[in-house]
């Protein structure tokens, strides 16, 4: 018998037990003729004591020993004289009485602590030891804990799981396809799913009218913090349902999610928040509502002040920081410079400081008398001690640098704890999107994605003003999930793609599988798909994705472990019929 306990397990009441442990050793102490040893599992620490005067055997067993060695441990649990508070079995201690050494170990590249000293690329590199750290393997307890409430709440809804095939064609969410060629179809290639919308969609059409699955989604972009080539989401659809019911739903699983997971109650209904609303007032379809701080604008009374800066922009309009009127020049200054920097892109910042006696100073007094200044605290509810943050400029962009300047006052004013969740619905996103260099619209989230009734007539006469059935969920300021309503109607489905600019020839030749389908009674149904790894990484207060996911890539989509991608020889080359290009 290997274990008769887990180094995590025993505690005071099992002092006198004769016990067997195996697990890894993480540190060796010898104090003069008793060595310690902190012995490791998947569950905890242990500390074994060896004495050396009680055997000659153990004694040169142990001298042998060096970290990471697997060993078993037979001996009896004693109370510590000094006990350690911060292990949960640190009241207790094995006397160790026989040793058996079951694998030896080269010395590890890094130690495997909670703070290790070894670097991303090493650890990457040598992920299989990184996974034997404690605050590594306790993400991963929490996704297998979150996959496990999913399931069990979408079963006890009736939802079922079905998998769908990864050699499929293109799937419909617009980035870029990584490709499989086909050694039986010479020439030609599958497309790994970026999602599995069209085969859920045609679930639908079988009749299994609530579909998910836990599924690996591939998209071939340029990777950062929270985005991988492959990921996985927790793909759901429903028929018969309206934007109403696949929001219920899923706030049911959220709320499960939260209370299994992180112990948190909502009691009230999730806040929704239109994507207008959301560009208007947080400058993001994602805002993070951990905290107020929105804006407000003031295009109109700021201009015709012989202020050339702001007589000259379509936009003007900031935020109220509170209490920090007692900002320092140096902290301004460290603001301007983080607007203007490139990824920012304001060209200043404006500031107005209410200070505690009321009366107001700013960086723009000789334009603006102390009552204009009023006139704008007034509108964005500023209070004697707030510090007013305005930037300008071309309205989105200029939106969008004051959602970066948001979030980086919210960071530096401790307001986004990441023990604190605000989850809320974005809806009513446009349904089509612009785009300036190809002159012709885009699905903000996919072609199958249904117009509002209401704005139908649009198509005709203002097609970038009609909104979606589509809606997103997010927590935090991470979008952990978005769907819709979709088109099951195959006029209407022909309307969106002549929209979109994609002739009834390509729409037949990308999805024509799915508009013959269609052609068999569609049911109407809608659903949602969310990001796994982020909801994990929210959730275990991770900005990287990364630490949530056993085996990640790096952001040049390598697995420096694996050491992949690679070359293949010139006779799988051959098989695939491929050739490489100089
Ligand atoms: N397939 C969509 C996506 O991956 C989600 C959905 O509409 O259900 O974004």
């Amino acid at each position: 018998m290997y274990r008769t306990h887990t180094c995590g397990e025993l505690r005071l009441n099992d002092i006198g037990q004769e016990v067997t442990l195996s697990g890894w050793i993480q540190a060796i102490r010898n104090l003069g003729g008793m060595t310690f040893i902190t012995l490791r599992d998947r569950y905890g620490l242990t500390q074994l004591v060896f004495d050396e005067n009680t055997s000659n055997d153990l004694k040169q067993k142990v001298a042998m020993l060096g970290r990471e060695y697997v060993i078993k441990v037979k001996g009896k649990v004693v109370e510590r004289s000094s006990k350690n508070p911060k292990m949960p079995t640190g009241e207790i201690e094995i006397i160790s009485s026989e040793l058996s050494i079951l694998n030896k170990s080269e010395i590890p590249p890094f130690t495997i602590e909670d703070d290790t000293d070894g670097g991303d690329e090493l650890r990457m590199k040598y992920r299989y030891l990184d996974l034997r750290r404690n605050p590594v393997r306790r993400n991963l307890e929490l996704r297998h804990k979150m996959s496990q409430e999913i399931r069990k709440f979408l079963d006890h809804a009736k939802f079922i799981e079905i998998e769908t095939p990864y050699l499929v064609n293109s799937t419909p969410e617009g980035a870029r396809d990584f490709l499989v060629p086909s050694r039986m179809n010479p020439g030609e290639f599958y497309a790994l799913p970026q999602s599995p919308q069209t085969l859920k969609q045609l679930l639908m059409v079988s009749g299994f009218d609530r579909y998910f699955q836990i599924v690996k989604c591939f998209r071939d972009e340029d990777l950062r913090a929270d985005r991988q080539p492959e990921f996985t989401q927790i793909d759901c659809e429903m028929s018969f349902v309206d934007q109403e019911d696949v929001l219920n739903m899923f706030e049911g699983l959220a709320k499960q999610l939260f209370y299994e997971i992180k112990g948190l109650n909502f009691k009230e209904d999730f806040p929704r928040i239109n994507y207008n609303d959301a560009m208007t007032y947080y400058g993001s379809d994602k805002p993070d509502l951990r905290f107020d701080m929105r804006f407000t604008e003031i295009t109109e009374i700021a201009k015709g002040k012989d202020f050339k800066v702001f007589d000259s922009v379509e936009y003007i309009g900031g935020m109220n920081a509170k209490n920090c009127a007692e900002y320092s020049r140096k902290q301004l200054d460290e603001l301007t410079e983080f607007v203007q920097r490139p990824q920012v892109g304001a060209k200043g910042l404006v500031y107005v400081k209410y200070n505690i006696d009321g009366t107001f100073k700013s960086s723009v007094d000789k334009f603006y008398n102390q009552e204009d200044l009023k006139t704008w605290a007034d509108l964005m509810h500023a209070e004697p001690g707030d510090l007013i943050l305005i930037l300008a400029g071309e309205r989105n962009h200029t939106l969008n640098a004051l959602n970066v300047l948001r979030l980086e006052m919210g960071d530096r004013l401790g307001l986004r704890d990441k023990d604190k969740f605000a989850p809320c619905w974005v809806v009513d996103f446009p349904l089509l999107e612009w785009d300036e260099e190809d002159k012709r619209f885009f699905a903000k989230h996919h072609p199958f994605t249904s117009p509002k009734i209401e704005d139908i007539a649009l198509f005709e006469s203002d097609p970038g003003k009609m909104r979606a059935n589509a809606y997103d969920f997010v927590i935090n300021g991470v979008e952990i999930g978005g769907g819709s309503i979709r088109i099951f109607n195959t006029e209407l489905q022909h309307k969106m793609f002549e929209a979109l600019g994609i002739s009834k020839e390509e729409a037949q030749l990308k999805f024509g599988f799915l508009l013959n389908a269609f052609k068999f009674g569609a049911p109407p149904h809608g659903g949602i798909a969310f990001g796994l790894d982020r909801w994990c990484s929210v959730f275990g207060g991770s900005e990287s994705i990364r630490d949530f996911i056993a085996f990640p890539k790096n952001n040049s989509g390598r697995d420096v472990m694996l050491d992949t991608p690679g070359k293949i020889d010139k006779k799988q080359l051959d098989e695939l019929m491929l050739k490489i290009k100089e």
